[in-house]
């Protein structure tokens, strides 16, 4: 009886137990470190601070109303935030990133990896960031000449960035292929946050 009672009470338990797996199963993917790629894989920012390495965290920025926008975003589609612990947080608004992944999904793989070269790198310019992501893209073999003329042209729709970005779209991706084609040797000035400018497409 006694044993009986005691599994009746577990029984009741389950769906509670069950609530509560699912919701840790949630906040794992919610802080998960995987950003799915335009060619269908996913990859993750390998980075190593004080003798730590690991993925950089991902923190997709959901919201209903643009006035609920984590603030931390700024203009931004994305950031890197230091967490309290010190590890390098990417910030993604994930609503434009649904919205944008259909018609250029390749500008998406060039702000993820303009974001993990901050966040692997945080004393690189804003030019050195893009240089990264530019070379990153063609060393996955991302990069063709249509991504190429997509990325290119949501850089010249910006009209005014700040200085460290070369005060506009046309001189940011000016200064970024000069890099390019450098190697990706040191371009561009130092300094500089690390956020990337908000794309308007
Ligand atoms: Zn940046």
């Amino acid at each position: 009886m006694h044993d009986c009672r005691a599994t009746f009470s577990f029984a009741r338990l389950l769906p509670g137990l069950r609530l509560l797996i699912t919701s840790v199963l949630l906040a794992a993917a919610a802080s998960a470190a995987a950003f799915p790629l335009s060619d269908g894989t996913e990859t993750e920012c390998p980075v190593s601070r004080d003798g730590k390495s690991g993925p950089a965290r991902i923190k997709w920025v959901q919201y209903e109303r643009l006035q609920d926008r984590d603030p931390e975003l700024g203009k931004a589609v994305a950031v890197v935030r230091q967490a309290e612990d010190g590890w390098p947080v990417i910030y993604i608004d994930a609503v434009a990133h649904k919205r944008g992944r259909l018609t250029n999904a390749g500008l998406w793989d060039f702000v993820f990896f303009h974001e993990c070269a901050h966040a692997r790198e945080p004393a690189l310019t804003e030019i050195e960031a893009n240089c990264a992501a530019y070379l990153e893209m063609e060393k996955r073999g991302l990069m063709n000449p249509i991504r190429f003329k997509d990325i290119e042209a949501a850089h010249l729709q910006i009209l005014n960035l700040p200085a460290e970005y070369g005060g506009n779209g046309i001189e940011f991706w000016r200064r970024t292929l000069e890099c390019v084609q450098a190697g990706g040797r040191k371009a561009g000035q130092p300094g500089g946050s690390a956020a990337s400018p908000a794309f308007p497409s």
